[in-house]
């Protein structure tokens, strides 16, 4: 029977991380088995094909702020590996980063395939194999140490430890085989969507966008900053996203029905109530719909002065004060029917996986499983976009695999 001292169960980026640093650490045989023909699939796609490799944050009570599923319970592995952890361990292998002004770090290149081939380097530097087409189906745990580990092709293989890297929620394996192993597992249920708004208004406006808005789920604590796009089926953008992100566990509760407030104008009420009324005073012979506020785009504010009813030639010095509170309303609490989601083109993950509980974060080995380990997407650990998840990939990889091969000596 095929024996190895550490088997990696997923080629993604928390397995070869896992892996590069499990041989690294032990120089013992570390290999790979990936279910499909291929690797490292979703660093090649993500970020638009530039990968968002992880985001310029500085301190891990920071950096814990953007997991709605993880969060401050992520605080002591990031103390061990951050941000900046990741940043220098791409940069000493020659690969140059940037940070974009909204924190984003990518390569320069803005190629993701700088970032494939560093890790396949590493990979082959440190003498970690790969296996393709071979999926795992099943682990037990051998009495004498060590586990037997079945392929979907019958084939068995042992191994002295095991790193489980195997991503977010798929239909065909989905978790059996880890709950079989006694582990937790929080409901799966999808992070990063945009809004399906199917009777919007403003579908004519798709493409127009805020950079300073605001959306929230009224009745509830949901509410999120940021740019909000007009899209051809709703709402999409940063504000909306992280929006889902937060809230994906009661959004999937509800079946992805329910009401948005969103704010135009990137103020609260008072502000926007008194900046009405300073147009009336220093400026009332001006036509209110020819003069676009808050910086919003011109077809935009028309859109809001239409729904206030508010006629083409209307001088700000005639606005009746009940249309005034309408645009004002509009502005601030604009509402809308959300019904259905629409996946994120450029990132989507999975909220749930291996509950944090089961596992220690400071070496990813699971407690009630000793000599397993679990990295990565598996895990009930998702973040905002912005490069939060690879960040995770990396944080989790690193202590798994790092953690794995120093107790094989
Ligand atoms: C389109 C897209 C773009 C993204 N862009 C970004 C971004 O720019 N920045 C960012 O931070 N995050 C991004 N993300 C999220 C990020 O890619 C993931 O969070 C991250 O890749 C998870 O890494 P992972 O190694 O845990 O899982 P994965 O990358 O999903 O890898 C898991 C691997 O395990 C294999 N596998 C599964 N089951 C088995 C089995 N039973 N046996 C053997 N092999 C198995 C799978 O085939 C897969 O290759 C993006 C996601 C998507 C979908």
């Amino acid at each position: 029977m095929e024996s190895y001292d550490i088997v990696v169960i997923g080629g993604g980026a928390a397995g070869f991380f896992a892996a590069i640093h499990a041989a690294n650490a032990s120089a013992n045989s570390v290999v790979i088995l990936e279910k499909t023909n291929k690797v490292l699939t979703k660093v090649a796609v993500s970020g638009g094909g530039r990968c968002n490799v992880t985001h310029d944050c500085n301190y891990p009570s920071q950096l814990v702020e953007n997991y709605p599923r993880g969060g401050k319970k992520l605080r002591k592995s990031f103390e061990l590996f951050d941000a900046k952890s990741t940043q220098n361990w791409f940069e000493n292998r020659e690969i140059q980063l940037k940070t974009e002004s909204d924190g984003r770090v990518f390569p320069v290149s803005d190629n993701s395939k700088t970032i494939v081939d560093a890790l396949w380097h590493a990979a082959e530097e440190n003498g970690v194999k790969v296996h393709y087409k071979r999926e795992v189906a099943k682990i037990t745990m051998i009495e004498d140490g060590g586990f037997r580990l079945e392929l979907s092709s019958g084939d068995q293989i042992l191994a002295a430890k095991v790193i489980v890297t195997t991503g977010g929620f798929n239909k065909i394996g989905g978790y059996q085989w880890l709950k079989d192993l006694g582990l937790k597992i929080a409901k799966p249920v999808p992070s990063l969507f945009t809004f399906n708004v199917p009777d919007s208004e403003m579908k004519d406006l798709m493409g127009l966008s805020v950079s300073q808005g605001g959306v929230q789920i009224p009745g509830t604590k949901w509410k999120s900053e940021g740019p909000v796009l007009i899209t051809h089926w709703g709402f999409s953008a940063p504000a909306v996203i992280k929006l889902s992100a937060w809230a994906a566990i009661y959004l999937n509760e509800i079946n992805y029905k329910f009401p948005i407030l969103i704010n135009w104008a990137g103020a609260g009420e008072p502000f926007v109530r008194e900046e009405i009324s300073g147009m009336r005073q220093k400026h009332p012979l001006k036509v209110v719909v020819s003069n676009p506020m808050f910086g919003l785009p011109a077809r935009l504010w028309e859109k809001l002065c239409a729904m206030a009813e508010i006629s083409a030639n209307l001088k700000f010095a005639d606005l009746p004060a009940k249309k005034a509170n309408k645009l004002m309303e509009n502005l601030v609490r604009c509402g809308f029917n959300v019904s259905g989601k629409t996946t994120f083109k450029e990132e989507f993950v999975t909220c749930g996986g291996v509950e944090l509980d089961a596992v220690n974060l400071l070496t990813f080995e699971s407690k009630k499983v000793p000599g397993l380990y679990l990295a990565g997407e598996v895990l009930n650990v998702d973040g905002i976009t912005g490069g939060f998840n690879f960040q995770h990939a990396w944080t989790s990889g690193y202590l798994a695999g790092k953690n794995a091969g120093e107790s094989l000596h």
